[in-house]
């Protein structure tokens, strides 16, 4: 099971180019594509789905063209948008069966075992016969998630799941994601880096439409190894810092100013070293200090399309 993009581009009529030929190889696992706030992941994530057409390029689902084929993509496909609505007054169980039969489960008996086997997944089995108004953030999502695992999808994609969910929310959708990731492809739009740390096997960090970097995200991390540097400094003398480094970030630590530095060796000025995390990895990358591509996945498909081969990443 692989997910293809080759080359896909968007701009809307009011000339914002959402996507800019990017190109993508997602193996089976979670695969987290993360960046800010217009970055164009809703973009990305609504052509996948087959909800908006890209003005060129080429995405694959193993031999499926999903630009095309959107009729089987659909078949195969769970969707959880950035924003759903939900009927308040209908019960969640009603609810499931409703969606459920809509996605062609026409036995009644075959529906209750479905609906009721994803309510136990999602853990909403015990408020099956609630209202979906009465729903927390939480509980919400994770309805969201049931009603995307009705069908058996083979591709799934969550856009910014965890925006809102309290921590201990947070940590039960990071569960119930990693559980039902394994075997197919699930796709985790975010700009919350703990989401991709937690869950992801492979990533993407994009912004402003284009491709930054994109690999494994334990190895983006090594390749940071003696690179980002860091000091506590006064909140006055951000600005000359700012200027005279490659600051990716500041934090405010216990009251202190705590700012990171990107450099190839050590920048002086009684940095000290710091031990890079996921964050460093996509600060640097945002801000274009750091535009290596570990791109494993990536790289497969480069050369595939050099060798003239239609199939992409076999490994991965
Ligand atoms: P993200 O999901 O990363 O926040 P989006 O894909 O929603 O990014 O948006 C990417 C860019 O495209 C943003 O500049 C946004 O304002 C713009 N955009 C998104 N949808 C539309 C639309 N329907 N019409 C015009 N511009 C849009």
């Amino acid at each position: 099971m692989e997910l293809t993009i080759e080359g896909l581009s968007k701009t809307y009529p009011n000339g914002v180019q959402a996507l800019q030929n990017v190109s993508l190889a997602i193996p089976a696992g979670m695969f987290g594509l993360l960046g800010p706030n217009g970055a164009g992941k809703s973009t990305l994530m609504r052509t996948i789905a087959t909800l908006q057409e890209a003005d060129s390029g080429s995405i694959r689902l193993n031999d499926l063209d999903v630009l095309v084929e959107k009729a089987r993509v659909r078949e195969i496909l769970g969707y959880l948008p950035q924003e759903f609505g939900l009927y308040p007054k209908v019960r969640a169980r009603d609810m499931l069966a409703h969606f459920a039969f809509l996605k062609g489960i026409i036995n009644k008996r075959e529906r209750q075992a479905l609906v009721d086997r994803i309510l136990q997944i999602t853990n909403l089995y015990d408020v099956r016969k609630k209202q979906l108004g009465s729903f927390s953030g939480g509980m919400k999502q994770r309805f969201g998630i049931a009603q995307a695992l009705i069908g058996d999808p083979k591709l799934i994609i969550v856009d910014e799941p965890t925006a809102g969910l309290d921590p201990e929310e947070r940590v039960r959708f990071h569960n119930l994601l990693s559980e039902i990731g394994e075997n197919i492809i699930v796709i985790l739009s975010t700009h919350i880096v703990s989401d991709v740390n937690v869950l992801c096997s492979h990533m993407a960090i994009i912004n402003k439409g284009e491709v930054l970097a994109t690999g494994v995200p334990i190895e983006m991390v090594q390749s940071l190894a003696g690179k980002i540097w860091k000091k506590f400094v006064e909140k006055t003398e951000l600005g000359r810092y700012t200027a005279e480094f490659n600051v990716i970030s500041t934090k405010l630590l216990s009251g202190r100013t705590l700012i990171h530095v990107y450099s190839d060796t050590n920048p002086g000025d009684n940095f000290e070293p710091e031990t890079p995390e996921l964050e460093d990895v996509y600060f640097a990358t945002i801000k274009g200090c750091f535009s290596q591509n570990h791109n494993l996945v990536n790289q497969d498909l480069a050369e595939h399309r050099e060798s003239g081969s239609d199939q992409a990443g076999d490994e991965a």
